[in-house]
């Protein structure tokens, strides 16, 4: 399987568990319209503060488990992505160099993005969701059954649960995956004194967006630089690489191909 064709298994994967993690923990249609029949406003309440409560604990501790398991994955297979260029540019990692690599890595990785955790996107995101199945219960209270179907939808899909925390979900640990694995090419060339990646746009490429087109088209670096790459596209010099641009992007960082590059070469 190539190396993308793993990455994608590792993420569909991480969003299966997610919407399990989101179908056993969000209401129902029937369950949104059994608390909406509850007559006491303080019952009602209570019972709608309770089941928010024990969702987001849930979704975030799901979301985390799923992010730190898979994390891992993702940079495993990172590393073995760049091995054949390493061993052809005569840098033969051994089994306790890669390890402790991975190890280092799963250490200093978990940084901000956009200036949140991901954790507390997913605290945010599990927050959103209750306030969608309050405002559903409500409504569907006051006789306006359509918000039910705003709210909880994809019945297919998802069991008729809670859409928007499996969107959003999805968008956060999507994102986290392909970034962790850019931050481990990053994270590796670090460690064995390689210099340069190159920025790689995937997929097809008219799903490719402009800023990652002008990223993989831009030249940054000059032949002095790189003597031995006849193909200056995208290279960036690794402290340089542009932060994660967008939610999901799929994009891919490759240590290049040049001995020149590496250090100890
Ligand atoms: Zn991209």
């Amino acid at each position: 399987m190539s190396n993308r064709g793993r990455y994608v298994s590792i993420i569909d994967l991480a969003l299966t568990d997610l919407r399990r993690t989101v179908r056993a923990n969000t209401p129902s249609i029937s369950g949104v319209n059994k608390l909406a029949n509850i007559d006491s406003a303080i019952l009602r309440n209570a019972e709608i503060k309770k089941m928010g409560d024990a969702f987001k604990a849930g979704y975030v501790a799901n979301t985390k488990s799923i992010l730190n398991e898979n994390v891992s994955l993702m940079s495993h297979v990172a590393i073995e992505g760049q091995l054949p260029v390493l061993r052809k540019n005569g840098i033969i990692l051994t089994p306790k160099e890669l390890d402790s690599i991975k190890r280092n890595f799963a250490k200093s990785y978990g940084r901000k993005f956009k200036g949140k955790t991901a954790v507390q996107r997913a605290r945010n995101i599990a927050k959103r969701t209750n306030k969608d199945v309050r405002k559903a219960i409500i409504d569907t209270r006051h006789g306006r059954k359509d918000i039910i179907s705003k709210v909880i939808r994809n019945a297919d899909d998802f069991g008729g649960r809670s859409l928007s925390a499996v969107r959003s979900g999805e968008v956060l640990i999507y994102s986290e995956l392909n970034r962790a694995q850019n931050e481990m090419v990053v994270f590796l060339a670090e460690s064995i004194g390689a210099k340069y990646v190159r920025w790689v746009n995937t997929g097809r490429p008219e799903s490719v967006c402009d800023i990652c087109k002008e990223y993989a088209n831009s030249i940054n670096v000059t032949p002095l630089e790189l003597p031995n790459v006849s193909d200056m596209r995208g290279i960036f010099h690794i402290d340089n690489v542009p932060e994660y641009p967008h939610s999901c992007c799929k994009c891919e960082l490759m240590i290049i191909d040049s001995p020149y590059n590496f250090e100890n070469a």
